[in-house]
């Protein structure tokens, strides 16, 4: 599904151990199975969502040019999760702490729609600790399904 040199938006977000470090790994992972990052943002703070825990979040997003299709990206950062110990929680749903967590943000103008796969990600537009740090480094994108760019789309978050 992904062109040779497609251009894809990764979000990383780390809550348990040397969280800064945790993510350092996964970029360095990043690097060597995806392609290359070609900008990351700073690192964020954040309060977790949607589930309660006294562990806040590191989040940073990445812009990586990779050479993989849809099916091997969803699964080179699935696998890169599970190496550094990622659990889940089975059969629970919801969300709960983690030492990474590695969501495909955005494949540039492409919508990807599979029971395994959502790109745009279905909550990315509502979540200040992906639109903060995806403003940092990439203002002009365009969403392609809300037609808005991801400056307008975090403004909207302060309405
Ligand atoms: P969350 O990130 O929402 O807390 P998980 O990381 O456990 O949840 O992901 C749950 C499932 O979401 C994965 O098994 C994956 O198949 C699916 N998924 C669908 N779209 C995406 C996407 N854009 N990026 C990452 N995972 C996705
Ligand atoms: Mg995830």
């Amino acid at each position: 599904m992904c062109d040779k040199g497609m251009t894809v938006h990764l979000a990383l977000g780390s809550n348990l151990g040397d969280r800064r470090r945790n993510i350092k790994t996964a970029y360095t992972l990043i690097e060597e199975r995806v392609g290359r990052i070609s900008s990351s943002s700073a690192l964020y703070f954040s309060k977790p969502v949607g589930f309660v825990s006294e562990h806040d979040f590191v989040n940073s997003v990445c812009e990586v040019i990779t050479d993989l299709d849809a099916e091997n990206l969803l699964e080179a950062i699935q696998g890169i999760e599970r190496e550094m110990g990622r659990v889940r929680k089975s059969d629970s749903g919801g969300y709960s702490d983690r030492i990474i967590d590695i969501d495909w943000i955005l494949a540039g103008d492409r919508v990807i729609n599979t029971p395994r796969l959502v790109v745009p990600h279905p909550r990315m537009h509502e979540r200040e600790f992906v639109l903060l740090p995806l403003n940092e480094i990439a203002p002009n994108a365009i969403h392609p399904l809300l037609q808005k760019s991801i400056r307008e789309l975090t403004g909207e978050l302060f309405l």
